[in-house]
């Protein structure tokens, strides 16, 4: 299980190829987190885990779809980025092209243009 960001600085989970967010279900001992599938609306996945982020456990519904590790690589690389571009002096081409070329072809492929990616940095 890894913890990534969203644009906003949320918390995600990435957890066996399934991207979670917390929706507004945290409950008192546990953090409940939905898949954020986009373009489901009847996703049921969900996920707990305890306050600290830690002891993932699989709610009791499954997704209805298969997990993808390509988008949860994707993801981490893309928040990994905006990280750098924010804290660091190099230039946006720069950390992208490092990134990417630390990723397999796969993930590579999930990138957008060159171009759109510097400028969302
Ligand atoms: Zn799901």
């Amino acid at each position: 299980m890894d913890i990534t960001q969203s644009n906003k600085g949320d918390n995600k989970i990435c957890f066996e190829g399934y991207i979670m967010y917390t929706g507004s279900c945290t409950r008192k001992k546990n953090i409940w987190w939905k898949c954020s599938e986009k373009g489901s609306r009847y996703y049921r996945g969900s996920l707990s885990t305890t306050p600290d982020l830690d002891n993932p456990e699989p709610g009791p519904q499954p997704h209805n779809h298969a997990a993808d590790h390509i988008n949860v690589t994707y993801t981490k690389c893309r928040n990994l980025m905006r990280q750098q571009a924010a804290s660091s002096l190099d230039k946006p081409s720069q950390i992208f092209a490092q990134a990417v070329a630390n990723q397999d072809h796969a993930v590579q492929k999930r990138f957008p243009c060159e171009e759109n990616t510097k400028r969302s940095l």
